[in-house]
């Protein structure tokens, strides 16, 4: 290992966090219930939210002063993933070159993985610090992101419209029709907060939506593989783009049963951090659509299972979740590189009404982003977004 001319010297962590006008998927309905610590804890959903949102921010700094910024998940304890930043992962880190990313990532992997730790908050501390690492590398070569992958093949990044976060279903309609007449090109609901039967919604929005704008149900893992094919051969007339999570993750041969019993594609992966999460299921045929997150699988997992999808001649549509923006456009850029990436889940709730928080951001027009032209991610952070970081 030859001395690197420009080493990292610091990496600090920072919870981000902004009000929302209303609930994650929704106000809570009457099965659900608030905790002590401010969770949203829903009847039938195997996850929890906040009340506002959150990420969790890495910095990372050179001895030349360049800058790297990485995001993870924040929503739930981000004091445990920044705890495991500062002990286990900055050591690891501090005096070697960002061009190490992919090496890095593997030797701290290993620190773990015979304790058990190849997924949850290690691993996303792993992403966050990934994406910083690429993205100085990015800044320390003058090159974009897309360009250290090989190079944009589109500059522009198709979108579906995710959520409908609305209490009754005529709101949810309307929402949809409102989302589709600003160009989205298809619209995704979430059948755990459905407040009818799913496809009593399923029908409602075809009918609204006319038949040349997708549709989608997230059904959020929870059915078991019977009620799941029972359900998708319910909604096969309404000719659904996709059906997302059936089952419980780890029913690898379920969701693959399911597929085999309807027409609709299965798509999943969002919970996956790495491409040895995605082998069995590509191996086992769980899913048509792959559907990797920037925000737990970092740049160097992200590639990996797209090209282990692409080698399985899938096509990946990555899925997107609440944060500030960088591990976003981290999925965005990585996206214009990859040959079988056809579309991008677009959070349309979690970005309106909010001001820019980072100079050079990808452009959404409400049918696609847009990809910048800077380097790394082409990111920088405006005075109000510093303002709001709160050491952690
Ligand atoms: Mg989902």
């Amino acid at each position: 290992m030859s001395k690197p001319s420009d080493p990292v010297v610091a990496v600090e962590t920072f919870l981000w966090s902004s009000p929302r006008a209303e609930a994650y998927l929704g106000p809570p309905g009457p099965r659900d219930r608030v905790d002590p610590r401010g969770y949203v804890v829903r009847a039938g959903n195997r996850t929890i939210y906040p009340l506002d949102d959150r990420s969790l921010l890495v910095r990372v700094t050179t001895r030349s002063g360049l800058v790297g910024w990485g995001e993870t998940y924040g929503l739930v304890a981000a004091g445990a993933t920044a705890e495991l930043i500062r002990e286990l992962a900055a050591p690891g880190v501090i005096g070697r070159c960002p061009h190490e990313a992919e090496t890095l990532w593997e030797e701290l992997y290993d620190l773990m993985r015979v304790r058990g730790y190849v997924g949850g908050f290690w691993l996303d501390a792993l992403a966050a610090i990934d994406i910083a690492l690429w993205d100085l590398r990015g800044k320390m070569t003058s090159l974009a992101l897309h360009q250290l992958l090989g190079g944009a093949r589109r500059r522009e990044v198709p979108t579906y419209a995710s959520g409908l976060p609305r209490s009754t279903l005529d709101e949810r309609v309307a929402l949809a029709r409102d989302l589709a007449a600003k160009g989205a090109k298809g619209v995704k609901f979430a059948g755990v907060v459905s407040p009818d039967a799913i496809e009593v919604e399923a029908r409602a929005l075809r009918e609204a939506l006319g038949p040349n704008v997708g549709l989608m149900v997230d059904l959020h893992w929870m059915f078991d593989r019977g009620s799941a094919s029972a359900l998708a051969q319910r909604l096969e007339p309404l000719g659904l783009a996709f059906i997302e999570a059936p089952c419980a993750t780890e029913d690898i041969e379920g969701w693959a049963w399911v597929g085999r019993q309807t027409s609709i594609p299965v798509a999943g992966g969002e919970e996956w951090r790495t491409v040895h999460d995605a082998a069995p299921r590509l191996r086992a045929g769980s899913v048509s659509i792959v559907q990797p997150e920037m925000g737990h699988t970092g740049v160097t997992q992200f590639v990996r299972i797209a090209r282990l999808a692409e080698a399985w001649h899938l096509p990946v549509i990555p899925h997107a979740t609440i944060g500030s923006g960088v591990f976003l456009t981290a999925s965005l850029q990585v996206s214009t590189s990859l040959a079988n990436v056809t579309g991008h889940e677009h959070q349309h709730s979690v970005q309106e009404g909010r001001g820019t928080l980072w100079r050079g951001a990808c452009e959404h027009d409400g049918a696609a982003f847009r990809i910048g032209e800077g380097p790394g991610l082409g990111l920088e952070p405006t005075e109000a977004l510093l303002a709001t970081l709160v050491p952690i």
